[in-house]
């Protein structure tokens, strides 16, 4: 398999070294140069989890070598999640959540990133590379603990996460600076996720730096979705979930199915396009946003306008205005026209806009919903069917049912459910009636576990008296000195 920079179509590399690379030396993203057919529907029926993520890994990773995958997966999806199908469909009514957040830190994130660093380890060995590598990691919240949870500990690997100080949730936070191992460094950032995300890549194209890291034998690499051992493990649910619709009679084997998933930065809703592309029936793409809605603008007016300020929501993870994956659909969809891409996302940097008119979206559906319709959905869930749902999952539900209103359309569908309600409980309790005033975190937890009878999961309760190992709160322009100083490498005052 080969992958492409979607800025320069003759910049093409091998699975090792876009796997490493995380992001393409010209700003572009890596992209698959082909999508592998998924054939015989039938053949996937039997299969479980671990059994489809071989058959996808091993499609679009052949050269890692299938022995090792299977190796690598089995120690990855293995009992420290709590779901033995490891993504569970969960009919709700008519309708089905496929819950992916019954992994380690409880969001969706663990799918890819508990196989990620075994990816990483194995490019390493394949490229017959012998240095350190150091993964740097911009969080919206869910990213950051799922990849220290992955990377904790792994030799040869350090990671390190910046979070926008005021940008995530209590249990987010308290999850990053309790981290434990000593590999592995948290820093909060005074701004907000795309200034994290901006200066991680700008510590990535970073010249100087780089040369300094070769010096002490170290590598960068990105736990970030723009990494494509990141999005390929997310095809994995999509098959799965279909399959088990087929099981439960839900739907014929062939049919179509719509797939609604709160969307941020558009890895999620990538990895169920490229799905579509390797031939699961889907039909559209419902792609959710809370008030930072830049896609829904874009899909429905072909003009990418990230001018407007961030507003910081109860869905946390999705506060994104700048949705770095659109990136690898735009190139797919326009004929992988590399230099349009590239013309477009330096409009993006210069000008904060860019054009796509007439570009043809018809597959996806773009809207959004506002704090009263997330606080109305959750209710709304829990009152009449007894399922709780975060506000993440919550936005997917309320957009998809204004995309019913809009388009009649009752093809069977599947909503993705992002994160556990644990992670987000004040939203989640007073929702649902709690009265959460003056009340502690851990006390809105425990009023919420008591209403709706689920049992609070037990890594959010060990976080209480966990001691917190990571205090910085650093300005944006000193992220390059803090991975210095982790590094302990060059001189911070230069
Ligand atoms: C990251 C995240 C999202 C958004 O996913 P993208 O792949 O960034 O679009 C949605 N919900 C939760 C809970 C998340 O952690």
């Amino acid at each position: 398999m080969k992958f492409v920079s979607t800025r320069n179509r003759e910049n093409i590399v091998s699975t090792g070294q876009a796997i490493l690379q995380g992001i393409s030396r010209d700003g572009g993203l890596f992209a698959p140069c082909i999508f592998p057919s998924i054939g015989d529907l039938e053949s996937l029926l039997e299969l479980d989890y671990r059994e489809i993520a071989l058959f996808i890994l091993g499609s679009f990773f052949p050269e890692l070598g299938m022995d090792y995958l299977k190796e690598s997966i089995d120690k990855a999806y293995d009992d420290k999640f709590q779901d033995k199908e490891i993504a569970s469909l969960v009919d709700v009514g008519d309708m089905e959540f496929l819950e992916l957040y019954h992994g380690p830190t409880l969001a969706f994130k663990d799918m890819a990133l508990s196989i990620l660093p075994y990816l990483i380890r194995g490019a390493e060995s394949i490229e017959k590379i012998d240095k350190e590598i150091l993964i740097l990691t911009a969080t919206s919240g869910d990213t950051g603990k799922a990849a220290l949870e992955g990377f904790a500990n792994v030799k040869g690997i350090k990671i390190m996460v910046f979070y926008p100080e005021n940008g995530v949730s209590n249990i987010q936070r308290l999850q990053m600076i309790t981290q434990e191992g000593d590999n592995t460094m948290v820093v909060g950032i005074k701004g907000n996720f795309d200034h994290a995300q901006s200066g991680v890549k700008a510590i990535f194209n970073d010249m100087d730096l780089k040369e300094l890291l070769d010096r002490h034998d170290y590598i960068l690499s990105s736990a970030n979705s723009i990494n494509i051992g990141r999005l390929i493990p997310q095809i994995v649910y999509y098959i799965h979930g279909y399959m088990s619709m087929v099981k439960r009679n839900k739907i014929q084997m062939g049919e179509e199915i719509n797939i609604v998933v709160p969307t941020g930065n558009f890895g999620n809703i990538l990895a169920a396009y490229y799905a579509k592309n390797m031939g699961l029936p889907i039909g559209k793409l419902i792609c959710a946003s809370n008030e930072n809605n830049v896609l829904t603008d874009f899909f429905n007016k072909g003009v990418y306008d990230s001018r407007r300020e961030l507003l910081l929501t109860s869905s946390p993870s999705m506060d994104i205005l700048i949705s770095s994956n659109l990136e690898r659909l735009l190139f797919h969809l326009r004929g992988e026209d590399d230099k349009l891409i590239s013309r477009k996302m330096e409009d993006l940097v210069k000008r904060g806009y860019y054009d796509m008119e007439g570009m043809d979206t018809q597959d996806i559906y773009g809207n959004y919903a506002v704090e009263e319709e997330i606080s109305w959905g959750i209710n709304h869930l829990f009152q009449k069917y007894g399922y709780l749902v975060d506000p993440h999952t919550a936005v997917a539900y309320m957009v998809y049912r204004k995309y019913l209103e809009e388009t009649k359309d009752h093809r069977k569908a599947i909503i993705v459910s992002t994160a556990s309600p644990f992670k987000f409980g004040g939203k989640v309790a007073s929702s649902i009636g709690i009265d959460i005033r003056d009340e502690d975190e851990f006390d809105i937890l425990k009023s919420l576990s008591e209403k709706t009878g689920i049992d609070m999961p037990s890594s959010v309760e060990r976080l209480r008296d966990k001691p917190v190992r990571h205090h910085s709160v650093v300005d944006r322009d000193e992220m390059k000195a803090m991975v210095m100083k982790f590094l302990n490498i060059g001189d911070i005052y230069d």
